[in-house]
């Protein structure tokens, strides 16, 4: 059940297996951003505190330890419980994550079941992971191993806090490394609550730690001599500075998740009605805090006015308010910062001449709410054409023919996702193929599951989370070469 008073009983960093305060003794206030007040105060890590974390996740890598000593079906096992434990308590972490994110209480439990189905996808990976026997040259047996990468970083947003862990800690435990996790300052208490969790599932000391802090935590941790691997999930901006450390220091393997400007297509023989939902949803899920949101619906001129008419009347039936009311399909942005630039895009959409079909004011007055908005007659050189939003603000494009919206399609520097609605097979894989993207829908949108690659052309990122693919930036290949008598 919904509970806006929902006790938070872990506010510290967690390392080793215990909640530990920060060297440095400072905290940091997590705020509601349905109201604007401080839930918490939560500790704030520093470089002290992720050389501490670091040095237990590497006694727990060590090759005797318990951790590298586990059968890979018996890490599965565990992963399995804790799944199985995140699932016990999902309304509590519901709680949780609809207090310090403000997303409804039921995307929060939609987040939680996703987040445990993706656990569980990986922990049937756990004795899977195998090299091959290899017919080399020469007198020779040659096999390949794949072994874990070691200690790995892992920077989160606050988007989805409680998925973002799932598709970082699937993987990794799966290939069995052990992890250094900083959530955003926006939302550490679901973070701090699963690490709790991961040590009740019987997770050793040292394989889970959680740093929370502010950007220069994640940079300590990038630039960190003994992690091999970082995992970065935020902004472009970040996503370079991350690189960019990683390079300067060990060189540490890195993998990126950043943002998208992604294009949902609708031909003039679509199912309209699907359609229009599908671009609602794809904009609006998650406050249009998303990283594939559908921020540029291209309509065929056919059906534009009909599309237009329909796509506002549902923003505006939409439901805004606090994320512990029934039936809200919309909370709060996460915070000042985020409100204050969504409604200066809102304001450049007016300025830059599109047409203002809904929306384009602040909802209630307190927290952060923005009204579900809807801008037509958008053309590709205005900003809210541009830039990524991540808001609740939905531009809709005209275009004529199917090679005309591929080629302004793919003229970006983002390519993480892309979707088209039409009823003409030969139009929907000509888009799916020529689209530059890392994920397209035909039909629907934002259809992410734990068995499906995701991750992003161009500037959108490196590497690819989920899938069978998702496991190997955290693995390393090994060749082994057995010189033998003769060739047999
Ligand atoms: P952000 O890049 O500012 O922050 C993300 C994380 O990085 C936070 O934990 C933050 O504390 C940390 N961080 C900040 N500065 C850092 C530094 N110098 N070194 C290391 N870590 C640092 O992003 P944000 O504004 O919190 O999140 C929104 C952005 O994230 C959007 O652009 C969105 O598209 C992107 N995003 C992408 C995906 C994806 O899967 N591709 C998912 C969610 C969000």
């Amino acid at each position: 059940m919904a509970n806006p008073a929902q006790e938070i009983k872990f506010t510290k960093l967690f390392i080793n297996n215990e909640f530990v305060d920060s060297q440095s003794g400072k905290t940091f206030p997590t705020i509601n951003p349905a109201n604007g007040k401080k839930i918490a105060d939560v500790s704030e890590g520093s470089k002290e505190d992720v050389d501490i974390a670091v040095k237990a996740a590497q006694k727990a890598f060590e090759l005797s330890s318990e951790w590298r000593s586990l059968d890979g079906s018996a890490r599965g096992k565990l992963m399995n419980r804790f799944a199985d434990l995140i699932e016990r308590d999902a309304n509590i972490l519901a709680n949780i994550e609809t207090l310090d994110n403000g997303k409804s209480f039921d995307d929060s439990l939609f987040d939680i079941q996703m987040s445990c189905d993706t656990l569980r996808y990986y922990a049937g990976f756990c004795d899977k992971i195998h090299g091959n026997s290899i017919p080399s040259d020469g007198n020779m047996f040659s096999y390949t191993r794949k072994e874990p990468i070691g200690v790995v970083g892992q920077i989160i947003p606050w988007n989805y806090s409680i998925l973002m862990i799932s598709w970082k800690f699937g993987p990794a435990l799966a290939a069995g490394c052990v992890i250094i996790l900083k959530p955003a300052q926006q939302t550490p208490l679901s973070a701090l609550y699963i690490a709790a969790l991961s040590k009740e599932a019987g997770f050793p000391n040292g394989v889970i730690n959680v740093i929370n802090g502010y950007g220069d935590t994640g940079s300590a941790i990038a630039a960190h001599p003994d992690i091999q691997k970082v995992a970065f999930t935020g902004s472009i901006k970040v996503g370079k500075l991350v690189m960019e450390t990683a390079a300067k220091t060990n060189l540490k393997k890195v993998s990126l998740e950043l943002g998208g400007k992604s294009p949902l297509v609708v031909l003039d023989d679509a199912n309209l009605d699907d359609a229009v939902e599908a671009a609602h949803n794809g904009i609006f899920s998650n406050a249009g805090q998303n990283c594939c949101a559908a921020s540029k619906t291209y309509v065929q001129e056919g059906i534009y006015e009909k599309f237009v008419l329909k796509a506002a009347e549902m923003a505006r039936n939409r439901k805004v308010g606090s994320g512990f009311e029934k039936d809200i399909q919309q909370g709060p942005q996460i915070d000042q910062a985020m409100f204050d630039r969504i409604m200066t895009f809102i304001e450049y959409g007016k300025s830059d001449g599109a047409t203002l079909e809904a929306g384009g004011k602040r909802w209630g007055n307190e927290g952060y709410f923005i009204e579900p908005t809807v801008f037509s007659n958008v053309t590709e050189d205005m900003k809210i054409a541009q830039e990524e939003i991540f808001g609740p603000v939905q531009s809709i494009l005209k275009f004529k023919t199917l090679d005309e919206v591929i080629q302004r399609a793919n003229k970006s520097d983002f390519g993480l996702a892309a979707g088209i609605f039409t009823n003409n097979i030969n139009d929907a894989m000509k888009f799916a193929h020529s689209v530059q993207a890392g994920s397209v829908w035909v039909n629907t949108y934002d259809a992410v599951t734990p068995q499906t690659p995701f991750g992003g052309y161009k500037q959108s990122g490196i590497g690819r989370e989920l899938g069978m693919e998702g496991l190997e930036p955290y693995l390393e290949v090994k060749s082994v070469s057995i010189k033998l008598p003769a060739k047999y």
